[in-house]
């Protein structure tokens, strides 16, 4: 199959990137990094998640956040929540696009939020009213799509179904997230048939992680399946640097790379983008995994006074 002309990608960054960061990243440098997001060409963002400040603090200015970010682009700014309250203050907020999310697993889905997947897709009946009544977009997240760190595999057909009762609540767009990295190209396009054959009308994004050095290969095999919505986080934010091999979200600007060079329009400024990241890398005060933002694109030539001579 020929792989799409253009895809549209989603930066996670400021949200499930940030919020894993120790210590707590000030609300103007949030909005500075949205901002330039935006201005390098990302027109879909996971800006921050109304979740309790006390178990997330570092999002404890999500109002603050949205408040104060430029929304004169037409840019889509996604915010988290994780139940009505949430979706209430996010909406009180002015927010104008929630996520939902839930595992396909069921032991992750309890360690997660402590409760069974039923009891996570009951309670998104109550936020999709109140959605509806203020005009409110609802994006989906399935994590653990891929594979559950406590169950291993995860039954496409598992995936589906969950897939299939967001979708019949009124879901139209769903990211399946592979939450610990354990996805492989055979079970992406495992777990995409499947949901495929269950809700052929759903639009569904990809979200890996770089976990086991997969993170890209599993975006080509997405791609070879037809899909067009990728999220990835700048500069590879995420996971979490006191975890030992915890990484984070593929990396936005390495996955922008990957799609230029086959030909696949992402409507993003690749330098501006590699500029954001160098400068999330100086707020965060240490290295991030992104690649691309250190080697520069392919394209960019070295001066010749750079060459150093092998041999004599
Ligand atoms: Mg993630």
């Amino acid at each position: 199959m020929a792989f799409p002309k253009s895809v549209s990608i989603c930066d996670v960054g400021t949200r499930d990137g940030f919020q894993a960061e120790h210590d707590f990243v000030p609300t103007a440098a949030k909005i500075e990094v949205i901002d330039a997001l935006v201005a390098a060409g990302l027109r879909k963002l996971e800006v921050t998640s109304f979740v309790s400040p006390r178990a997330v603090p570092q999002m404890a200015d999500a109002t603050e956040v949205l408040a104060g970010i430029d929304k004169t682009r037409g840019a889509e700014f996604v915010c988290l929540v994780p139940n009505l309250r949430g979706a209430e203050n996010a909406i009180r907020a002015g927010a104008r696009a929630i996520l939902l999310f839930v595992s396909a697993s069921e032991t992750h889905n309890g360690t997660n939020v402590n409760r069974p997947i039923a009891a996570s897709l009951d309670g998104f009946r109550a936020i999709m009213d109140l959605a509806l009544r203020h005009g409110i977009t609802v994006h989906g997240s399935i994590s653990t799509a891929f594979g559950c760190p406590f169950e291993g595999d995860v039954p496409p057909a598992q995936v589906a179904s969950v897939a299939r009762a967001m979708h019949a609540m009124g879901i139209g767009h769903i990211a399946l997230g592979d939450t610990t990295g354990m996805g492989t190209p055979p079970l992406v396009r495992a777990a995409v048939e499947a949901v495929r054959d269950t809700c052929p009308e759903l639009r569904l994004a990809l979200h890996f992680h770089n976990t086991r050095g997969l993170g890209l290969v599993n975006i080509v095999a997405g791609l070879e399946l037809g899909i067009t919505d990728y999220e990835g986080s700048v500069g590879g934010l995420g996971g979490c640097p006191f975890a030992p091999g915890a990484t984070g979200n593929v990396c936005t600007e390495d996955m922008v790379n990957l799609m230029h060079e086959l030909g696949i329009e992402t409507g993003i400024d690749l330098d501006a983008l590699c500029g954001v990241a160098r400068r999330v890398e100086t707020l965060v005060g240490r290295s991030l995994p992104g690649q691309v933002m250190r080697a520069g694109p392919r394209g960019r030539l070295s001066p010749l006074d750079c060459a150093v001579r092998a041999i004599g």
